[in-house]
């Protein structure tokens, strides 16, 4: 689950805005033992990972939440009435 919580980007440090969430899958499948090819595929299941990987979409560093979640809490945005646009 991915926390309700300000991201930074500790690499780039430029974006708060813009990241997508990584997961990973899990997927069976048989394989012939002679000619290698893939008889079968099972559906994907979803791996639940205790913290979720995110990628920075401004400089495509990836890494676990936390670190975005520290470095917001280190840089918070300011509040500045007179810029409203989100950067
Ligand atoms: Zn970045």
């Amino acid at each position: 689950m991915m926390q309700n919580k300000p991201y930074f980007c500790p690499n780039c440090r430029s974006n708060r805005i813009k990241f997508s969430v990584i997961s990973s899958y899990s997927q069976y499948f048989l394989k012939d033992a002679v000619t290698g090819e893939i008889r079968e595929f099972g559906d994907q299941r979803p791996i639940e990972d205790s913290e979720p990987t995110i990628q920075c979409l401004v400089c495509n560093f990836a890494g676990n939440e936390l670190r975005f979640v520290k470095q917001a809490e280190r840089e918070p945005r300011t509040v500045t009435p007179t810029n409203p646009t989100y950067m």
